[in-house]
């Protein structure tokens, strides 16, 4: 049983992982201070504390974990990091990094102060997370050569230096290694309002002219996420300066969000083969997340990381112990008749409220 006739997640408009062609503008829209980076209210205020306060002890600032789905300014934020404490950043990720001796050589050959950024931290191979530890920890690590009588062990001192881990997943951390943060912040999707004024400042950037009611149609198609309202800015500038005058309106906002399928709340025909899936197959649901990945021929963890963190924002997923369940908002949405107990379930629920 396969729902995937027309399926297409590959090369999907509204997927936050990062493509190569979102470099183009990634580059000069990254905000390069706190005070540009746009929303994230908490996480802002509490690292401007942290920042100042290592500052003025003039030492560099503890390790800082930060999670939440992709494209919501990790990268961004670590780069503010660094220059906001006048430091250099060196960036990786965790599947770039196979061997434990190729991170003991980057470490090894990093500045006091500097900050090292790992994406994807929770895909680290074992072997190299075992080297941070005590890296992290008391800013050494310890090298063994040679096998059995012959071998050697020497002890390194490292340059103090600051690891900024991000992850869509910090469930998926080790506990050793999650507890050696002293910082934890999480990223949480935008609104629609900090969404537009994103849209807005890059659209200056990029020397692009968009009206308010643009940028709103805009932001609250772009399911909270950044990067998305980044990626439709720049094809609905192609859309507008070859159908008008090069100005986006609202008009051709909607017109050109249409052309892509996007529907008025963001959805793409991946999302909404999904939720149908659920639907048509499990009467909604529950439904566990690896039977929603074979059914729609896709990997759970882009359904987790990429399809689910939206749907369940906007409240047309509920995650139960048995599994994952339409809800009525997403029926009606669908143009779809929810169940009659699925009427009952929400009466049930608000006399309990009540
Ligand atoms: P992540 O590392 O979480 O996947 P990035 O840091 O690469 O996300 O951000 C994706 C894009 O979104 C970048 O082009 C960046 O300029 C933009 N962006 C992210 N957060 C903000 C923000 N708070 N204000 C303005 N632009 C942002």
């Amino acid at each position: 049983m396969n729902y995937n006739d027309e399926m297409d997640f590959e090369n999907r408009m509204v997927d936050p992982e990062y493509i190569e062609a979102d470099a183009e503008v990634d580059n000069p829209l990254r905000p390069k201070t706190l005070e540009e980076y746009i929303g994230q209210a908490k996480v802002k205020e509490n690292m401007a504390i942290y920042i100042e306060a290592a500052r003025k002890r003039k030492e560099p600032l503890d390790h800082v974990l930060l999670y939440g789905p992709p494209g919501l300014g990790k990268t961004t934020l670590a780069g503010i990091i660094a220059n906001e404490m006048g430091t250099n950043l060196r960036i990786t990720s965790g599947p770039a990094i196979e061997k434990a001796g190729d991170l003991a050589a980057l470490l090894a050959s990093m500045n006091e102060g500097d900050i090292l950024f790992i994406d994807e931290i929770h895909r680290l191979p074992r072997t190299v997370e075992e080297i941070l530890y005590p890296a992290m920890e008391d800013f050494a690590i310890d090298i063994m050569t040679g096998k059995g009588q012959g071998t050697t062990s020497y002890h390194l001192p490292l340059p103090k230096f600051t690891l900024i881990g991000a992850t869509t997943r910090a469930g998926q951390l080790s506990a050793p290694l999650r507890d050696r943060f002293g910082v934890v912040e999480r990223l949480e999707l935008y609104n629609v309002m900090d969404l537009a004024k994103i849209i807005t400042r890059s659209s200056s950037i990029l020397g692009i002219n968009i009206d308010q009611d643009a940028a709103l149609e805009l932001a609250s198609r772009s399911r909270g996420t950044p990067r998305i309202a980044n990626r439709f800015l720049k094809r609905i500038r192609d859309f507008a300066e070859v159908i008008s005058d090069g100005e986006i309106t609202q008009a051709t906002a909607q017109l050109a969000l249409d052309r892509m399928e996007i529907d008025e709340l963001g959805l793409d025909s991946g999302d909404r083969r999904v939720l149908k899936a659920i639907i048509e197959y499990y009467g909604g649901g529950p439904v566990g997340v690896e039977t929603i990945a074979s059914v729609v021929d896709e990997e759970s963890v882009t359904i987790e990381d990429v399809v689910e963190p939206y749907l369940l924002q906007i409240g047309f997923l509920k995650k139960t112990p048995r599994g994952r369940c339409v809800t009525k908002a997403a029926y009606l949405h669908l143009g779809l008749t929810p169940p009659p107990e699925m009427n009952a379930t929400v009466n049930v629920d608000q006399t309990t409220l009540i």
